[in-house]
């Protein structure tokens, strides 16, 4: 829809401490309305500032601008005197120990809310809590920010071609095989304090040596006076070692009662798992660039195993060498029918979304929702260092009734949630590194075909 406005009467003032209070806010239905509508609505005459959020459009301005939207497009709520400065932005808290404590939620999503920061805060920033190790975030939002974008309204973008042979890759993906797995990883006690911890190593070292042309090794670090270790399997790309994807997901575990036990299935078996099917798949083919399938230790003390590689990597100087990171951490739990993705990142790494996005549109029935906003998992000291990399997890994660609990059960599970992402993130591999199933790495067959196995075009 168009909106025009003929006159637009400001109605906004100045705070004692300068900032602009805003009379009059809405928040809208903006369920797949599109790109040119959801700027439409932002560029309404007397429309001063804005949040996004999913399916929902916070927007703040005169009473005329928000009467006009309301035109257009449902009114889930009119909250009134909003200020700008004392918006904040939290995750992985639920809405009601949000309003227990003070704050006004305005609308919530994927575990995010936007959310009010109460009056008897005289500086809401100094409320802030951001430890990037735990997805327990409570952030001072600027106004006119996207917090988590339905990809239904993302901006026109030149889409990623999948030759045809990537859906070999994808047809790959087994179900059933990568929820054994999890179902072999949750046996295991796997807090990086316990011991059989190192059982869960030597299992994930023997599944990895048990596929062909991967290289496995152990780094060692330490976690509070306990050492801890990664399993690093790398694939040699056809190309040398000059390009380097790294595919990663934590494989400790924690619960409220560690000590007794940490099955941690959703928790990061199910991301872990991932990481073991999608090198079995890789392993059949010689991609292009290198890969390195990687499972961390020491995620939930704050990244260790995350952390120790990227170290690892700038001391022995090839950290320039890695073209992005790919993290899978909660890829199997869903709460309801509706399969929903978010895919996180940092804006310098926002390219990294598109050919993910596109492999859920062509191979998946995904709904896949996007942010800017990175927090607590290991693709942060990636993002961190400047490599670009990018987070798949379920959209439902802060719901799951079990995280981080003695009940994180792989029967909490849906196969189909994890194997819709892992289809995604396959054939978004595949494009990335060039992996082609024409190219049969144990006879060294080689289609002829040296091209590009990503084109982009209009
Ligand atoms: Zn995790």
């Amino acid at each position: 829809m168009t909106i025009l406005m003929a006159a637009a009467i400001l109605f906004t003032w100045i705070t004692s401490s300068g900032a602009a209070e805003t009379a009059h806010c809405g928040v809208f239905d903006i369920d797949r309305v599109g790109w040119a509508s959801t700027e439409a609505i932002k560029r309404t005459p007397g429309a001063d500032w804005w949040i996004e959020l999913d399916d929902r459009l916070l927007i703040c301005g005169t009473p005329d601008s928000i009467d006009l939207i309301a035109t257009g497009y449902l009114v889930v709520a009119r909250p009134q005197r909003l200020t700008s400065n004392r918006m904040m932005l939290s995750l992985g808290r639920s809405p009601v120990d949000l309003e227990t404590d003070g704050f006004r939620v305005l609308t919530s999503s994927g575990g995010y809310a936007v959310v009010l920061a109460p009056l008897f805060l005289d500086d809401p920033s100094a409320a802030a809590v951001h430890d990037r190790g735990d997805r327990r975030v409570l952030a001072p939002l600027p106004p006119n920010t996207v917090v988590l974008r339905q990809q239904a309204n993302a901006p026109p973008a030149l889409k990623t071609v999948f030759r045809p042979e990537v859906q070999t890759l994808v047809d790959q993906v087994n179900g059933n095989r990568w929820f054994d797995d999890v179902v072999s990883l949750a046996s295991y006690n796997r807090h990086t304090h316990s011991p059989d911890n190192l059982n869960a190593r030597d299992w994930l070292v023997t599944q990895f040596q048990s596929l062909p042309n991967l290289t496995v090794t152990t780094p060692s670090f330490n976690v509070s006076g306990t050492p801890a270790y990664n399993v690093v399997a790398t694939l040699e790309g056809a190309l040398g070692s000059h390009d380097w994807y790294v595919v990663g997901g934590h494989y400790d575990s924690t619960s409220e009662n560690a000590s007794v036990a940490a099955p941690g299935a959703e928790d990061n078996a199910s991301g872990c798992a991932g990481v073991l099917e999608m090198a079995r798949i890789f392993t059949g083919f010689q991609p292009r660039a290198t890969i390195l399938f990687i499972c961390y230790s020491g995620e939930e003390q704050g990244l260790h195993g995350s952390d120790a590689h990227v170290s690892a990597l700038s001391a022995t100087g090839d950290l320039g060498k890695v073209q992005a990171m790919l993290d899978m951490d909660m890829i199997g739990y869903t709460a309801d029918a509706d399969l929903d993705c978010l895919l996180e990142t940092e804006p310098f790494a926002q390219t990294l979304l598109d050919p993910f996005v596109d492999a859920a549109a062509e191979f998946t029935q995904l709904r896949i929702v996007t942010t800017l906003n990175a927090w607590g998992s290991d693709h942060v000291p990636y993002l961190d260092a400047g490599v670009p990399a990018l987070l798949t997890i379920e959209n439902d994660w802060s719901e799951y009734p079990d995280y981080h609990s003695t009940n994180d059960l792989p029967a909490n599970l849906t196969i189909a949630m994890a194997e819709e992402i892992l289809k995604m993130n396959v054939a978004a591999l595949a494009a990335l590194t060039g992996a082609e199933p024409g190219r049969l790495f144990s006879d060294g067959f080689e289609s002829g075909d040296t091209s590009s196995w990503s084109v982009t075009a209009p």
